[in-house]
């Protein structure tokens, strides 16, 4: 019983160093990022709108509205992937996150599904490094704290079964979000 509980804990500290090594949380402009690919907080029409889509729309330029009216449209929790165009970043990764109505309407699960589906989508294009924004934290008005408890959990759910992904960056666009994802990465992630 022992050595089970020895092995038990090599576990968790295997995970906890594999999580400090691979998840970077930074304040910033996620359209500045040279990453392999920047996940999207757009909508269901793609064709862009306010906040970080608006950037990358404007960051991208035109081609990317071009591609993206082409794609035709999102379902809300599901993802699909762009060419980056004029961004540093190779690919853009669009999900749209649920709008919050008060926490009845399934918006937990759908905010997860983003990341799942995002995930997946950086795995199909064989992506190395991966930068997402606090999906339906702004406009769509999800509570912070909540939103960033399942962008955690469901990263650390990824990369536990996962070696091909080097980096996840979690970029904030304000000084009190990124206070709480470092205090959500220290509570979810490193206890
Ligand atoms: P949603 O409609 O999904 O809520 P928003 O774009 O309104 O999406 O907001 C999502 C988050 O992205 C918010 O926390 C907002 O502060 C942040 N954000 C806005 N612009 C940028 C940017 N250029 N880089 C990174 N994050 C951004």
């Amino acid at each position: 019983a022992e050595s089970r509980g020895r092995r038990a804990e090599d576990g968790r500290q295997k995970t906890e160093e594999k999580m400090k090594e691979k998840i970077k949380i930074i304040q910033g402009d996620i359209t500045k990022l040279e990453v392999d690919a920047i996940v999207n907080a757009a909508n269901n029409s793609l064709l862009g709108g306010g906040g970080v889509d608006g950037a990358i729309h404007r960051s991208a330029g035109p081609d990317l509205l071009e591609e993206t009216r082409k794609i035709g449209g999102c379902p809300t929790g599901e993802a699909r992937v762009s060419g980056g165009y004029d961004l540093p970043a190779r690919w853009v990764i669009h999900t749209v996150g649920p709008v919050w109505k008060g926490g009845s309407q399934n918006e937990e699960n759908l905010l997860a599904s983003c990341y799942r589906n995002s995930f997946a989508a950086a795995v199909e294009k064989g992506v190395k490094t991966v930068a997402f924004p606090a999906v339906s934290a702004g406009v769509y008005g999800f509570p912070l704290k909540k939103a960033t408890e399942i962008a955690m959990r469901e990263t650390r759910q990824f990369l536990e079964n996962d070696d091909l992904l080097d980096q996840v960056i979690f970029v904030c666009f304000s000084q009190e979000a990124l206070k709480i994802y470092q205090e959500t990465f220290s509570t979810r992630i490193t206890a």
